[in-house]
């Protein structure tokens, strides 16, 4: 179901946004997702990190679905690169405010990319001695790995296109388009 209305608000005088994933698409998604996290939580009391901004959305959609007495907190993760992609270091720019030491941890994110900045997350939130840290993330861009990393619960594996919208900006514009569009413009990214 495509919302031409939807893009048509966003879309006066920017590159033309295509529809990858309805609201709807994604809140049956985000059931499957939380359903399996409070199974394999059961008992437990994990600690879910939304890495800022753009899982924002997502982990606010994800967590009212998920049935466990989690806690919330947030990371800050800056990458070295232009606005569409990571050039190879990223590093943490703000802390989560909970103490991780045995703690288990959901890292929420937007999408896995490169692998760059998870990889830089796992290796912080280890040098913090957590019982266990495990990936959810929204978007999974697998044909674009350049280091190793593991997506414990992935939401939609995507093509290479770049992706807007439920968190995901371009230049700081469009996260709060409540579906997933590709950016369909060529010039503003390194594809
Ligand atoms: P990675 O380190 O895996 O390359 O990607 C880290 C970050 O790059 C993501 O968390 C996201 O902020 C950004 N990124 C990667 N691919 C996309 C994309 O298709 N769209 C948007 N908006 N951001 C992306
Ligand atoms: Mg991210
Ligand atoms: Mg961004």
């Amino acid at each position: 179901m495509v919302d031409t209305k939807q893009t048509s608000v966003y879309n006066a005088g920017v590159p033309e946004l295509k529809l990858l994933y309805t609201r709807h698409d994604i809140e049956v998604r985000i059931k499957q997702l939380a359903s399996r996290i409070s199974d394999d939580y059961n008992g437990r009391s994990p600690l879910v990190i939304g890495v800022l901004k753009g899982a924002v959305i997502f982990l606010a959609d994800l967590v009212r679905e998920i049935e466990l007495p989690l806690e919330i907190d947030f990371i800050g993760m800056s990458s070295y690169g232009s606005d569409t992609t990571t050039c190879g270091q990223a590093v943490v720019t703000s802390n989560p405010t909970a103490a991780l030491d045995g703690r288990d941890i959901i890292i929420v994110e937007d999408i896995v990319d490169t692998g760059i900045c998870l990889k830089a997350l796992r290796e912080y939130l280890a040098s913090r001695h957590p019982a266990s840290v495990r990936v959810c993330a929204l978007l999974d861009k697998p044909s674009r790995r350049r280091v190793p990393v593991a997506v414990d619960y992935a939401g939609f594996e995507i093509p290479d296109k770049f992706v807007v919208g439920y968190g995901l900006d371009c230049a700081q514009r469009y996260r709060n388009l409540p579906a997933i569009y590709t950016l369909e413009d060529n010039d503003v990214r390194e594809y």
